[in-house]
């Protein structure tokens, strides 16, 4: 159904301000979002590629030197826990894009809802759907854009977005204990004193500077700092998803303080979203069960 175009709703100081400075600063603001669309995807591989060339190339020649029959052991067992890791953080980013979040089939941009706050990203339209302005769709059961893999994150899509926070907190966890290895082995770096990893980056930088350290000892240190923040940003996220997820609610209802009526009890909830067949999808990047849930229940959530 095509309903006409309105135009954004001004709150506040906004009603004084010239309209064309207002859509100069919507543009802007707009414009950031895209080139942010475009790079994170590109940080993500940058950071995948890099990551694993430091694994196979240097991490597991120097921890693990010798070809002795225990040492042997040891290098496949880490070379296989780093590409289980690496096999489901990436096989669920690409779920994730598969399954994008249900699209309404509507092609017009659809009347704002009274409460639509006219965010930059995303209208909030009536009987809770979203327009995505970067996806430029109307999306059902709305959680959030993720700029990461491009596309919205919703009903269809969240479970693989689950799993994808999970395993990339756990690769780069699991790459950071490597990576204190690596600096421990080749560097002889102690790590015994807490405030060794606190202080490893401002000392490095200096040395670095003075010569003394070379690039490739900066660059991992650096890489460890990365792979923590990833690490705790991602299961920090997942905590929250998971627990939206418990609640039946989604990011967009709880931005609003959104309340959802008429709870289903958090095991279906759950169920709703990791399928039938959970356990399966804990541990590999397939279809836990039937994803496509009907329009009319899209519309009871708001
Ligand atoms: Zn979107």
């Amino acid at each position: 159904m095509n309903v006409p175009r309105t135009e954004p709703r001004l709150r506040g100081a906004e009603r004084t301000a010239p309209l064309s400075r207002t859509r100069a600063d919507m543009f802007t603001r707009m414009l950031k979002l895209r080139l942010l669309n475009a790079v994170a995807p590109a940080y993500f591989f940058t950071a995948t590629a890099v990551t694993f060339i430091l694994h196979f190339c240097f991490f597991v020649p120097t921890i693990f030197p010798k070809p002795e029959s225990s040492l042997r052991a040891s290098t496949a067992l880490h070379t296989v826990v780093f590409l289980f890791l690496m096999f489901n953080a990436l096989g669920n980013y690409i779920m994730t894009i598969k399954y994008p979040a249900e699209s309404a089939n509507e092609t017009a941009v659809p009347v704002c809802s009274p409460h639509c706050s006219d965010k930059v990203d995303a209208h909030y339209l009536l009987n809770g759907r979203h327009f995505c302005k970067l996806c430029k769709k109307v999306i059902l059961k709305r959680d959030h854009h993720c700029f990461f893999t491009g596309n919205c994150i919703g009903n269809k899509n969240m479970r693989y977005f689950i799993m994808f926070c999970i395993y990339t907190s756990c690769t780069c966890l699991y790459s950071l204990v490597l990576g204190v290895a690596f600096l421990t082995v080749e560097y002889s770096i102690s790590f015994e004193n807490p405030l060794t990893f606190l202080t490893l980056l401002p000392l490095s930088t200096g040395f670095f500077f003075t010569g003394t350290i070379s690039g490739l000892q900066l660059f991992v240190v650096l890489m460890l700092y990365v792979w923590l923040g990833i690490g705790l940003v991602c299961a920090g996220f997942c905590c929250q998803q998971v627990l939206l997820v418990a609640r039946g609610q989604t990011w967009c209802q709880m931005q609003r303080g959104q309340l959802v009526e008429n709870r289903s009890p958090w095991r279906t909830n759950l169920k709703d979203v990791f399928g039938t067949r959970w356990i399966l999808g804990l541990i590999l990047p397939v279809q836990t069960g039937e994803m496509c849930a009907d329009e009319t229940d899209a519309y009871k959530q708001d």
